[in-house]
């Protein structure tokens, strides 16, 4: 007599996930060792300008010309 209504098992929102883990949004300069605020690894100068920014009048290709570089740091 009687039809209970029959709702699907609702499902668990993928969206809600915090993020891809194998898509970064960080995007990574070439001189970056990791992501920024990979665990372990922290901003330090770019060696290769020295944290202008500039290398022979151009930006840094090293760093992008933020003048820091994600590197591993405490050994890990
Ligand atoms: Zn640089």
């Amino acid at each position: 007599m009687n039809q209970p209504l029959r709702n699907d098992s609702p499902q668990p929102g993928a969206s809600d996930q915090p993020g891809n883990a194998q898509a970064p949004r960080t995007p990574m300069s070439p001189g970056d060792e990791a992501p920024e605020g990979t665990p372990g690894t922290g901003p330090t100068v770019c060696p290769n300008c020295g944290g202008t920014g500039n290398a022979g009048g151009r930006p840094c290709a090293v760093c992008q010309g933020t003048g820091q570089v994600n590197v591993g740091i405490g050994g890990a």
